[in-house]
């Protein structure tokens, strides 16, 4: 075998959003090695941690909820009722779900505002939390598979921060479907790799944060991902720093 210097060419994968097989190695973080889709940009950990990696992450005890956890309380709730303030229309009298909704504090919102409010997460102590300081919303400790299984559907359903953290897309993005009223809408936000304050050395960016942040998004790929669950964009907002900030519609 004639001996050479090159690395031997890297078989291209298939990308989890678009399908097409056009996803390369990009860089490495943390231990963790993220692939690009020449097609549509999408970057992803290649592999993806597993269930059971990431379990053991966020569970390690410096992680644990403790009692001075949510110590910002009272800041937490003031921030999450003037944000809450620019969903008004789309919550007031309306059932709402917050999807991966911590210690509740959008919920709580919600519900202030007028919304018949529930949240979703996995997390026990952020579970606990909410439903102790927020007993006018109904909470959910329970994955997604679980979840879907009650068969409840919302007017409007908010999802802040975690689709960047979940390994691969489905899962979530089959809930959301399955948890959007159709012709109901969904508030999502993400990191926006394809936004101008993005490094143009990507592995520099502070939202390439593995395991935490496994998966990002420029705006093509978030489309091509939402139109395959039955999702198209009613308002996507300016923002000044590299996140996505949009609200689909679900086709009715
Ligand atoms: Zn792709």
């Amino acid at each position: 075998m004639p001996s050479t210097t090159d690395d031997p060419p890297i078989a291209p994968i298939a990308c989890p959003v678009c399908a097409q097989i056009e996803a390369r190695p990009a860089f490495a973080k943390s231990g963790y090695s993220f692939s690009r889709c020449a097609n549509c940009g999408f970057l992803f950990c290649a592999p993806y941690p597993t269930a059971d990696e990431l379990s053991a992450y966020y569970n390690q005890p410096s992680r644990t909820p403790t009692a001075d956890f949510f110590n910002k309380a009272a800041s937490r709730k003031r921030r999450a009722m003037i944000r809450s303030l620019k969903f008004l229309p789309y919550v007031w009298h309306k059932s709402v779900l917050d999807i991966g909704c911590g210690g509740g504090f959008m919920a709580g919102a919600f519900a202030r505002l007028g919304a018949r409010a529930s949240g979703l997460d996995i997390s026990d102590g952020s579970i606990a939390y909410a439903k102790k300081h927020f007993p006018r919303c109904t909470f959910y400790c329970e994955d997604f598979a679980t979840f879907r299984a009650r068969h409840i559907q919302y007017d409007f359903v908010f999802s802040s921060e975690l689709l960047e953290h979940v390994p691969g897309p489905d899962d979530l993005m089959t809930t959301l479907a399955a948890v959007t009223k159709p012709g109901g809408l969904l508030y999502l936000s993400t990191p926006d790799a394809g936004h101008k304050a993005v490094p143009a050395d990507t592995v520099q960016w502070t939202d390439v944060a593995p395991p935490e942040h496994v998966q990002l998004f420029n705006r093509k790929s978030l489309e091509i991902l939402f139109t395959r669950y039955g999702f198209r964009i009613e308002k996507a907002y300016d923002n000044p720093k590299p996140a996505h900030s949009v609200i689909f519609r679900r086709e009715a």
